[in-house]
C-alpha cells in the first residue's frame, strides 16, 4: 500500500468495506475487531487518518485524544461492565499493523498471551 491509499479503517469509515459498526460521532467511529482477542474487542478510530500513533495524536490534537478516551469509556459502559483495557500499539515492532491511529477496547478475559 502506498501512503496515498486510504487505510483499511478509512475504507470502513467510507462504507466501502463492511464492518460491525457499534457507535459513531462526528470525529470517531467504533467497530468490532475482525479477529477478537477478548469477549469484547472494539476498535475506536479517529475519522482522520493523518495520525499514525497515539503520541502523534496527543501532540497534534489533544482534544481529539481526550474525546477518544471518553468515547472508549462509553463503549465499555455499553458493551461491557465499564471495566476495560485501552491498548494502542505504536510501531511495527509493537505489533501495529494498521498505521491509522486506533485504540483497542478490550474487556473480559484476554486470549492467552495476547494484549490485543
Ligand atoms: P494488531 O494486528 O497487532 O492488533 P494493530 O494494533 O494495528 O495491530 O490492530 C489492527 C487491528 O485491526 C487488528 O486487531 C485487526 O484484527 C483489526 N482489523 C483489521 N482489519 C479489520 C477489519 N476489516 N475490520 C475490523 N477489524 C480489522
Amino acid at each position: 500500500m502506498t501512503a496515498t491509499e486510504p487505510s483499511i479503517f478509512s475504507r470502513i469509515i467510507a462504507r466501502e468495506i463492511p464492518a460491525d459498526i457499534v457507535a459513531e460521532t462526528d470525529h470517531l467511529i467504533a467497530f468490532r475487531d475482525i479477529a477478537p482477542q477478548a469477549p469484547v474487542h472494539i476498535l475506536v478510530v479517529p475519522k482522520t487518518e493523518e495520525y499514525v500513533t497515539v503520541a502523534e495524536l496527543a501532540a497534534a490534537d489533544p482534544e481529539l485524544l481526550a474525546e477518544l478516551v471518553l468515547f472508549a469509556q462509553n463503549i465499555a459502559n455499553e458493551f461491557a461492565d465499564g471495566s476495560y483495557r485501552l491498548v494502542f500499539n505504536s510501531g511495527a515492532n509493537a505489533g501495529q499493523t494498521v498505521f491509522h491511529v486506533h485504540a483497542h477496547v478490550l474487556s473480559g478475559k484476554l486470549e492467552e498471551g495476547r494484549l490485543g
